[in-house]
């Protein structure tokens, strides 16, 4: 039963229909159109401050490492709930939450577990994108994936081709979506544009080049943003990956402020990326977002950790949008894994990934009846 059908037959119908379908459905035109994705990871974000906002204790005491709890407090500790995580995430929660459906919230019983038991990056990213945990990865090096992922199998599906394109800020990415094999674009280091043949592309690399160099395998976030949003605009590539590692780097060096700051810019970007693509008649009314991340991490003390020995790192968070997404809101008691990742990013764009590699994971359920039901 839809709201639609019986709009025109009663003016006080169209009030009991709303009463009892409250659950907005989307016109079936828009989810056949749906048939790109934005997919955007943040590395090791916590479900703890997704669903909760900042942490006091962490801003306050000395396990968070805050240089200014005064500043920190001012940007992101409110009172209400609400709006403590609207410091952090707006766009996720003032948007995404509510035209999308949010998981992994542990405390409404909707827990989205890693299932490879390493609970660390690359082993992460393969269960995120091939679907499927795999023992044989079982480190962070630079060992070409054995596995095809969800994205290498898309851009060798009808109309994908030149049309997938990853974005990351770790060199290791290039292993993981093993270009050899793949021949996938991947740009993870250096600058965001090797070969820049516009004015704009040579300012942004330029740009990189001025901002500090942290860390030996991870660049700045700022540098994969400007590659992924130029692609966006210039290339309209069906499947854009963005995978974004400050949020993991900060928190591994103790600063809760900067990677609280992190995760403000990341949904600053995805914002400006959402937005920028619904400017566009090439994405316009056809997109879907997907947000994930590689691995959760501890609690308390162990914030800032991960990895074999926190079990508790093994909790993550998801969240999706789009034409097809017709289930809203927090997700209660709706239990995930990360496996479900990969194939929940065909079945977005209209592809099925489950029936091209036995043994992945099945997507999430994003349509159905009521929720709760
Ligand atoms: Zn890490």
């Amino acid at each position: 039963m839809t709201a639609k059908r019986h709009a025109s037959v009663l003016p006080s119908l169209i009030f009991i229909v709303f009463l009892v379908a409250p659950v907005v459905i989307a016109p079936l035109g828009a989810q056949q159109n749906a048939d790109r994705v934005i997919v955007v990871t943040l590395d090791g974000m916590r479900w703890q401050e997704v669903f909760a906002g900042a942490n006091r204790g962490l801003i306050t005491g000395p396990d968070g490492g805050v240089a200014d709890s005064g500043f920190t407090l001012q940007r992101f500790w409110r009172d209400d709930l609400d709006q403590r995580k609207q410091a952090i995430l707006p766009f996720l929660w003032g948007t995404v939450a509510r035209k999308g459906l949010l998981l992994g919230d542990s405390t409404l019983g909707s827990a989205v577990r890693v299932t490879n038991g390493h609970r660390f990056s690359y082993p992460g990213y393969n269960e995120l994108f091939s679907g499927a945990p795999d023992d044989r990865i079982d480190s962070n090096d630079k060992i070409p994936n054995p596995n095809v992922t969800v994205l290498e199998w898309l851009a060798g599906r009808p109309g994908f081709a030149h049309s997938v394109e990853v974005f990351g800020s770790w060199d290791v990415f290039s292993a993981i979506f093993n270009v050899g094999r793949s021949k996938l674009p991947v740009n993870a280091e250096g600058l965001p544009f090797p070969a820049p043949t516009t004015e704009r592309q040579r300012l942004m690399n330029r740009m990189a080049e001025w901002a500090p160099t942290h860390w030996k395998s991870e660049r700045l976030d700022l540098a994969t943003m400007a590659g992924a949003l130029d692609a966006l605009k210039t290339r309209h590539p069906r499947v854009l990956a963005v995978l974004l590692g400050e949020t993991d780097e900060w928190a591994h060096e103790r600063r809760y402020d900067l990677y609280l700051d992190a995760a403000r810019r990341s949904d600053r970007f995805i914002q400006l990326l959402w937005e920028t693509a619904q400017s566009m008649p090439e994405y316009r009314g056809r997109t879907s977002l997907i947000i994930a991340t590689d691995h959760g991490r501890g609690s308390a003390r162990d914030w800032s950790d991960h990895g074999n020995e926190v079990l508790s790192a093994g909790r993550i968070w998801m969240a999706v949008m789009g034409p097809k997404v017709t289930i809203n809101g927090i997700a209660r008691g709706q239990q995930g894994t990360q496996s479900q990742f990969a194939a929940t990013i065909a079945k977005l764009v209209g592809e099925d990934w489950q029936s091209a590699r036995p043994g992945a994971a099945a997507p999430i359920r994003v349509s159905g009846d009521i929720r709760g039901k």
